[in-house]
């Protein structure tokens, strides 16, 4: 059980593993593989000047895949969390699926962009819903400016969003919670390590993650197992 007392101020990370049960498959969980490629090669602004199709297909199939998903009973938990901590909760996620929202999460930062909405590889308008598939016979989409539409995604070599409130949040915490995520991708990891001494620092998910020596309180199994009994706020 994790006690919040009224002075408590949460910063949860969530990752893949979170979605996991709701039928969204983690990176490890499909062997880091799509079509024989390492996602890492797919899911970056080099793959994106070489091969736009092959990224849209790509996200064509993640979006597929992401809209018949439903939020599990951990996406359900925190939003109960959300409900009873208000602005003392900081819920960031790694995922850009939108099941914390379906599961009626309001503050969610994303700071590794969202599935269903794209933005202008070239001009700074500003990102828009979109939940289409584009694959053939449908041409990439195009801008009025003439650029291309791309995922709002922060591929591999990018700078993730609203690091700055992260930040901020980050410092600002005294309990830290990360939850389904691997420990292995940057900034996120170090995340935990930037807080300790000044923070709880508690795990939840089935396996250890890179980073375990970080935290000082692990809870081993499934988010939707887990979640719904282990917040007890005063
Ligand atoms: P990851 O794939 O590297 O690791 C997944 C983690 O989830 C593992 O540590 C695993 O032990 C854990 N896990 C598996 N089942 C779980 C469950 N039922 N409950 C709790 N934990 C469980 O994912 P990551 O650390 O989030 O980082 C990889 C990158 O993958 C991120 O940048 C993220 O944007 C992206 N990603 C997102 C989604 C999504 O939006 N749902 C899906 C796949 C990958
Ligand atoms: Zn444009």
């Amino acid at each position: 059980m994790i006690r919040i007392s009224p002075t408590d101020r949460v910063f949860i990370l969530t990752g893949a593993g979170i979605s996991a049960e709701s039928g969204i498959p983690t990176f490890r969980g499909v062997g880091g593989l799509w079509r024989n490629r390492r996602v890492e090669e797919v899911a970056s602004a080099e793959a994106w000047q070489r091969d736009p199709r092959m990224v849209w297909d790509f996200y064509s199939m993640r979006r597929r895949v992401a809209t018949t998903a439903k939020p599990n009973p951990g996406h359900e938990a925190l939003a109960r969390l959300e409900q009873s901590l208000q602005d003392r909760l900081f819920l960031c996620t790694q995922n850009v699926d939108d099941l914390h929202e379906q599961a009626g999460s309001v503050r969610v930062v994303h700071m590794h962009g969202e599935l269903f909405k794209s933005r202008c590889d070239r001009c700074d308008r500003a990102p828009f819903d979109d939940s289409a598939a584009y694959e053939p016979p449908r041409p990439i989409p195009r801008c009025h400016c003439g650029g291309k539409i791309r995922p709002h995604i922060c591929w591999f070599g990018e700078i993730p969003y609203d690091l700055d409130k992260i930040a901020t949040a980050l410092d600002d915490c005294t309990v830290f919670i990360a939850i389904g995520t691997s420990g292995l991708v940057q900034p996120a990891a170090s995340f935990v390590a930037r807080v300790r001494g000044a923070a709880r620092t508690i795990y939840v998910g089935p396996e250890e993650p890179a980073n375990t020596f970080a935290f000082t309180d692990c809870y081993w199994g499934k988010a939707g197992e887990l979640l719904p009994n282990l917040f007890h706020s005063a």
